[in-house]
C-alpha cells in the first residue's frame, strides 16, 4: 500500500514537471518592449521663448533645456525605460521635425516642457499648468497657444508646412483633435499626475490640466502633453525656476509622474527611489541679480603709478582693469552686471587682503552712484 502510494505521488511530480516544462517552451518568457519617452525641451536656437522678467541670462529655452536633461537622466536609470530628445543642445529643431522624430522612433509619451509667460506687464500670473490638446474658448489657454506656437512664423516655409493652421479657429483645429482623440485620455492622466506632483512635492500653484490648439501636440500619435513649469514674468517664480533647487524639485516632480504613469502602463512596479529634497541647498546656491546697463567693479586701490594689470602685481587676482582719472590710476577687479557677482568677487578681493575694496557701478562709461543703479 505504502509503495503504491509513493509511485502515485512520484508519477504525479513526473507529469506536473512534464506538464510545467512544457508550458515554459510553448510561452518562453517575452522580452519586455522598451517604454520610450521623447522629451521635448521647448524653444532652442534663435527662438528663446519667454525672456521672462529680464533680469536673468537665462530663457525659457535654457530652463526647458535643463530641466528636460535632468529628466531623462532619471528616467533613464528604470529598466526598460528609455529617454529619447527631440534636443539636447540650444538648436532649434522646428515643431514638425519635433513632431516627426517622436512618430518615427514610435515613442509611448511625448512631453514638451516649456516655461510661461503673461501678456502684458503685471508680472501677476504665477502658478504650473499641463495641457493636452483640445479646442479652447478660454481666452488665457488661447493666449498660451498661440505664443506657443507662434514660433512657427519664424520658420522657413512655414506656409506650405503649416498650411492654414490656426490655433484659435475651431475649423482649423479640429480634424488635428481627431487624430489625438484615441489618445486624449491617456494624455489627461498623465497631465493629472504631473500636476499632482507639482503641488505636493514641489509646492507650485496648481493651475489645472488645460486644453488647447498646440501645434506640437496635435501632430505626435501617441499620449501627449505640454508642460508650463511656471511664470518667468513672476519674479519670485522665475527666481525659483531659475535656481539650481527650483529646477531639481520641478524635476523630481515630473519624475515622479512619468514614472506612476509607466508603472501602470506596463504593469511594472519600479523600485522607490524618491529623491529626499534637501532643504540646505538652497543656502549655498548662487543667486544673481543683473542690473541692465550697468557695470559693476570692485575698486582696488588707486595710485600714482601706472601698475601693468598683471595678476602678480594683484595678489593673484586676474580680470584686473586700469583707469586713469586727472593724475590717478585706479584699479578694479571684475567686470560685470551681475550686482550679486561683483558682491562674491568683492569678497575673494577682500580674503586676499585688499581690506578696504569697494563695489563703483557705471553706466554708459560714466560712473554712477551704487544706491541710485540699485534702486533703477
Ligand atoms: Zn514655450
Amino acid at each position: 500500500m505504502h509503495k503504491y502510494l509513493s509511485i502515485l505521488i512520484l508519477l504525479c511530480t513526473t507529469h506536473f514537471l512534464i506538464g510545467a516544462n512544457t508550458i515554459a517552451e510553448n510561452n518562453p518568457p517575452k522580452k519586455k518592449k522598451e517604454f520610450v519617452v521623447m522629451i521635448d525641451p521647448g524653444h532652442g536656437g534663435r527662438d528663446t521663448g519667454t525672456p521672462g522678467t529680464g533680469r536673468y541670462k537665462a530663457t525659457e529655452k535654457d530652463i526647458a533645456l535643463d530641466v528636460s536633461l535632468a529628466l531623462g537622466k532619471m528616467l533613464n536609470k528604470l529598466p526598460n525605460v528609455k529617454v529619447i530628445y527631440t534636443r539636447t543642445k540650444d538648436t532649434y529643431p522646428t515643431l514638425n521635425q519635433r513632431a516627426v522624430i517622436t512618430n518615427k522612433k514610435k515613442a509611448d509619451l511625448f512631453i514638451s516642457i516649456h516655461c510661461n509667460a503673461q501678456p502684458g506687464k503685471k508680472g501677476t500670473a504665477y502658478g504650473s499648468e499641463t495641457f493636452v490638446l483640445g479646442l479652447s474658448k478660454n481666452k488665457a489657454n488661447l493666449e498660451v497657444a498661440k505664443r506657443e506656437n507662434s514660433v512657427i512664423f519664424l520658420e522657413d516655409n512655414h506656409e506650405e508646412t503649416y498650411a492654414g493652421f490656426d490655433p484659435s479657429s475651431p475649423e482649423s483645429l479640429i480634424s488635428l483633435i481627431l487624430l489625438q482623440e484615441e489618445y486624449l485620455d491617456q494624455s489627461i492622466e498623465i497631465a493629472s499626475y504631473i500636476q499632482k506632483e507639482f503641488k505636493v512635492t514641489a509646492k507650485r500653484k496648481d493651475r489645472g490640466v488645460k486644453q488647447a490648439g498646440f501645434w506640437v501636440l496635435s501632430k505626435t500619435y501617441m499620449p501627449s502633453v505640454l508642460v508650463e513649469l511656471g511664470f518667468l514674468t513672476h519674479k519670485k517664480e522665475e527666481d525659483y525656476l531659475n535656481s539650481k533647487r527650483g529646477k531639481k524639485v520641478m524635476t523630481q516632480s515630473l519624475y515622479n509622474a512619468v514614472k506612476k504613469y509607466i508603472e501602470l502602463h506596463t504593469q511594472t512596479s519600479f523600485e522607490s527611489d524618491n529623491v529626499v529634497i534637501d532643504e540646505n541647498e538652497e543656502e549655498k546656491e548662487k543667486v544673481s541679480r543683473v542690473v541692465k546697463g550697468v557695470t559693476f567693479k570692485v575698486q582696488l586701490s588707486a595710485s600714482s603709478k601706472k601698475i601693468s594689470t598683471k595678476s602678480y602685481n594683484f595678489k593673484g587676482l586676474k580680470q584686473i582693469s586700469r583707469e586713469k582719472a586727472g593724475k590717478i590710476y585706479r584699479y578694479f577687479y571684475g567686470k560685470t552686471s551681475d550686482y550679486e557677482e561683483i558682491k562674491r568677487m568683492k569678497e575673494v578681493a577682500k580674503g586676499k587682503g585688499y581690506k578696504d575694496c569697494y563695489i563703483v557701478a557705471y553706466k554708459k562709461g560714466k560712473k554712477v552712484s551704487l544706491g541710485e543703479v540699485l534702486n533703477q
